[in-house]
């Protein structure tokens, strides 16, 4: 995998643990403890319907919260979707304020920048606000590059996304290889434009089976991309 040079890195679940903080904030709404409501919304909610059948509406959190009422069975309650789109929001916050990351992806930003790689931090939303987190609480500018979608144009969902970013930094697809815990933003559309790819599949998910594409590798934990990429 020497050919690679340049890495795509994304951020939340695999650089930062943003569930953490979710479950944390969500604890108690509707009745379920932090990692039931965090299972319901990211797996059968955002990963399942959403990303199944209302792609367009991947950012619309009302609309989220009237297929989580529907999936427990309950009539929509207009304060309590307000109430989880309010906690959503603060969450987020503190996401940026104080932010979680994972120690084995910090170790292996250091690595990789020592080893000379390029690095791109890779996310949907917030990127600037992202990097000088880690810049503060790190001491150091781990990333070349910043991309997010308001920034290139493109959900990270779609390749162009990918295409765009790599015009950017000026190499070929694969002179890059994309790493990301989210099959259908970091491993897909990566590979449709001929990337390589590793899924950081932290918690020993499934591969989802209807997606046609599969990653180059599998990691559950980062530091493994460090041997991964210098063989
Ligand atoms: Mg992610």
């Amino acid at each position: 995998m020497c050919s690679e040079k340049t890495i795509f890195m994304d951020y939340d679940g695999t650089i930062h643990d943003w569930d953490g903080v979710f479950k944390r904030s969500l604890n108690g709404v509707l009745g379920l403890s932090g990692e039931e409501f965090f299972d319901i919304w990211t797996y059968r909610i955002h990963r399942g319907i959403i990303h199944e059948e209302y792609l367009d509406k991947h950012d619309n959190i009302e609309f989220h919260c009237q297929l989580l009422f529907e999936y427990l069975g309950e009539s929509y309650d207009e304060q309590i979707s307000r109430n989880i789109i309010e906690l959503l929001q603060e969450a987020q916050e503190k996401a940026k304020t104080m932010p979680d990351f994972f120690p084995d992806a910090i170790q292996t930003l250091r690595e990789l920048n020592e080893n000379g790689y390029t690095l791109c931090l890779s996310t949907g939303t917030g990127v600037e606000l992202k990097a000088e987190s880690m810049k503060k609480m790190f001491g150091k500018n781990f990333f070349s590059f910043l991309f997010s979608e308001p920034l290139l144009g493109y959900l990270k969902t779609e390749p162009d996304y990918y295409l765009n970013a790599l015009q950017r930094v000026n190499v070929k697809p694969y002179e890059a290889i994309s790493v990301g815990d989210t099959p259908l933003s970091d491993i897909l559309p990566a590979k449709m434009v001929n990337m390589r790819a590793i899924w950081l599949n932290r918690r020993g998910e499934k591969w989802p089976r209807d997606l046609r594409v599969k990653p180059d590798f599998t990691v559950n934990n980062l530091l493994e991309i460090i041997s991964l990429l210098s063989k």
